[in-house]
């Protein structure tokens, strides 16, 4: 069996667009796939600088995934941090790697022309990345399609790791470029907790309704016939109740249902499918003790694996 690596990174509540786009295909490869989930807290060091808020967020990722439906038995679930070989990779990486790589990493080429001044950490973390990949003989990363700078970058420090040092050292991944829909926020654009147009995963009911009855619409009378098309209440009733969205765009067609009768169908569908998630999710994340021994459980696995590609490493360059 094939292994899928994915990393998140826990600077934030997941959203819907999450779900939609990340968590549930990220899911549904766990049949086909020895998957390995990892919570990438030291690349949420590049921008989060409060550890409180850095300890909820690990949780609240873990707690969210596990709502949604991960078994800890059959996908392994773990903190980066947990796996200090990471680092060691990282160094052995970074000396194969040319700095003009690093220099055309979006990221950094992104904060410098906001004309930020880039920490080192957010210059080197596309090494950091190819060490997460590359420790536990990843054959395929899920990624977007605005991910695949980083994921060439990483098969091209392994290919050159291998042609130096010997072609059984690391595994070469392959990309899977994702199928996901890109989820629209309240206000018609890519949803983005950076945006403020998100629709909450497991804030409470109210909070969700909310921000559903907040979606931007056009604004026709109650009697007057409606477009679906390029509607984000439309679209998003399409992704969450596939089997009813014929039915919606036949009612907004004929006139006399009002967006607000939309987005009150919106809200249920919603809730119809979150709502069980919720109270899991709460329940979860109010056991610490429990979501801590599941993370561990899941990195002693995770180093196993590592410790063994670091042996063949250390062996490879000459350290051992
Ligand atoms: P982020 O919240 O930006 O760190 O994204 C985490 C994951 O969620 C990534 O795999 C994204 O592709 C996915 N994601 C984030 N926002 C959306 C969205 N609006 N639509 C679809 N997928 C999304």
């Amino acid at each position: 069996m094939k292994t899928s690596l994915t990393g998140i990174k826990p600077t934030n509540l997941p959203h819907l667009g999450n779900y939609l786009g990340a968590i549930q295909p990220a899911l549904s490869l766990v049949d086909e796939y020895r998957t390995l989930y990892f919570i990438a807290d030291y690349h949420a060091l590049t921008t989060v600088r409060d550890a409180e808020a850095l300890r909820g967020h690990i949780r609240d990722v873990a707690a969210t995934w596990l709502a949604c439906g991960l078994d800890p038995e059959r996908t392994l679930l773990f903190r980066q941090s947990d796996v200090p070989e990471v680092f060691e990779l990282t160094w052995v990486l970074s000396c194969l790697l040319a700095t003009g790589q690093l220099e055309r990493g979006h990221a950094y080429k992104d904060a410098l022309s906001r004309g930020e001044s880039p920490s080192a950490g957010l210059f080197n973390y596309p090494a950091l990345m190819a060490a997460d990949i590359l420790l536990y003989d990843t054959d395929i990363v899920p990624i977007g399609k605005d991910q695949k700078q980083h994921l060439e970058l990483t098969r091209d420090v392994a290919m050159r790791l291998n042609h130096i040092y010997g072609d059984d050292t690391l595994v070469v991944p392959e990309a899977l470029i994702s199928q996901a829909p890109l989820v629209r926020g309240t206000d018609g654009q890519k949803m983005s907790k950076s945006k403020g147009n998100g629709i909450p995963l497991f804030e409470p009911p109210k909070k969700l309704r909310k921000s559903i009855m907040s979606i931007k619409t056009t604004s026709e009378g109650l009697e007057d016939p409606k477009a679906a098309e390029g509607s984000t209440v439309y679209d998003l009733y399409a992704l969450v109740a596939p089997e009813r969205a014929l039915q919606m765009k036949q009612k907004l067609a004929s006139g006399g249902y009002g967006w607000g009768h939309a987005k009150e169908d919106l809200f249920q569908a919603i809730e119809a499918e979150i709502g069980p998630k919720r109270d899991a999710y709460l329940a979860m994340r109010a056991d610490e003790e429990q979501l801590d021994a599941i993370l561990h459980a899941g990195a002693d696995k995770a180093r196993q694996i590592a410790r063994a590609t670091i042996q063949r490493v250390r062996s490879a360059v000459g350290i051992d």
